[in-house]
């Protein structure tokens, strides 16, 4: 049975995720990712990567649960192997506070999370600025450690890397299906003016006694405690391109977390980083077609995850396995996948 050759374009959380769900699934597919950037100069390796997610009013409430629910299952199975610290996976307890009691008190993932309830009026007494507060465990997987775990996941299931730009798809007309993971490179990739960036910037602070996270609900401030270091943040910048520390960010970063977590005057600053969300209305995970030399290629696109993308990353790569699946079946009928 002759092989087919599927190409995945990109290296972050979403392309690994999509390559190995492919590679691992489907015997019969050469799977190739080839990326510009791998690790550690991806998007993905800087992101907090807590799993959270806001509501895309574009897409189904059930597509989104389902996305949820998948990442967050086959992340927590990894939580609770002796994987865990070399995947960057742990669990996160922590709180998510609000100004004023939300529209929406239970977000459409409540239940999927671990131990959903709402703060009572003396634990919100921390926060006097504060009047309603989440509490949940949830995930936090660290993509610097996750991407290379991923990327030996691939190559034992048969994937092959290739460091490169793509100017255009066309040049990938020797595949027989193309996986579009390029995040804010579809822009160009699949000209598709609805995307853009969301500049956020963080710091990683040494304050090993906080344990516990805590997220202002405008998603504009954070304290994440992570695996070797607290990541603090952020800002939500758009259409905002620069990728250089802006200190003044570090100083309003560095006052805003201080008013939520006074210790943190304790805390040493390890490094400062910047990186550009690949934003969209709405990711686009579904299937459309590439004409090149009088050929019909499949693609299936996978990108625009915006500031969610470690948390659907899983989610969307099994919707895009799925959808592959679907496109070589129309151009191989009778091919065993
Ligand atoms: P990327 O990681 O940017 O990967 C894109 C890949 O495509 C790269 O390999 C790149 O080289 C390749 N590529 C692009 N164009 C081309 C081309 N023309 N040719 C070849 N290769 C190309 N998400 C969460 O879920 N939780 C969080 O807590 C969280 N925190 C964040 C904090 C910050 C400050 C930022 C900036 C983001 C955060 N995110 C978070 C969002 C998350 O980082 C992104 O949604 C995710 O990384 C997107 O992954 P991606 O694979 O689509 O993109």
């Amino acid at each position: 049975m002759p092989q087919v050759k599927v190409a995945v374009v990109g290296a972050g959380v979403i392309g690994f995720s999509s390559a190995v769900c492919i590679a691992e699934s489907l015997p019969n597919a050469a799977v190739t990712i080839i990326a510009e950037k791998f690790s550690p100069d991806t998007t993905s390796d800087g992101a907090a990567g807590i799993f959270f997610a806001a509501e895309f009013h574009e897409i189904p409430v059930e597509r989104q649960r389902r996305w949820f629910k998948d990442s967050f299952n086959h992340l927590l199975q990894i939580a609770h192997s002796a994987q865990a610290p070399h995947a960057g996976v742990m669990l996160s307890s922590g709180c998510q506070i609000f100004k004023q009691e939300p529209a929406v008190k239970r977000p459409f993932w409540a239940d999927l999370v671990i131990g959903f309830r709402e703060m009572s009026p003396s634990e919100l007494q921390r926060f006097p600025e504060h009047g309603f507060g989440q509490v949940f465990t949830t995930l936090k997987c660290e993509c610097s450690r996750y991407l290379p775990w991923l990327q030996h996941r691939f190559i034992k299931a048969g994937g092959v890397v290739e460091q490169r730009h793509v100017s255009s798809l066309n040049e990938l007309c020797g595949f027989d299906l193309i996986v579009n993971c390029s995040g804010l490179g579809s822009k160009a990739l699949a000209d598709d003016s609805a995307v853009f960036p969301v500049r956020g910037q963080v710091l990683k602070v040494s304050a090993p006694w906080i344990q516990h996270f805590i997220r202002d609900s405008d998603g504009k401030t954070y304290i994440y405690p992570g695996i070797e270091s607290v990541t603090v943040g952020g800002t939500r910048q758009e259409h905002d391109w620069r990728l250089d520390i802006d200190e003044q960010d570090t100083t309003g970063i560095l006052e805003r977390c201080k008013k939520l977590e006074p210790s943190l005057e304790n805390a040493v600053v390890l490094s400062k980083w910047v990186g550009l969300r690949p934003s969209r209305k709405c990711p686009r995970v579904e299937r459309g077609v590439m004409k090149t030399k009088g050929k019909n290629i499949p693609v299936v696109h996978n990108y625009g995850h915006g500031g969610w993308g470690v948390t659907l990353a899983w989610g969307c790569a099994v919707d895009t396995l799925g959808l592959v699946t679907q496109s070589l079946r129309d151009i191989r009928p009778v091919a065993k996948l």
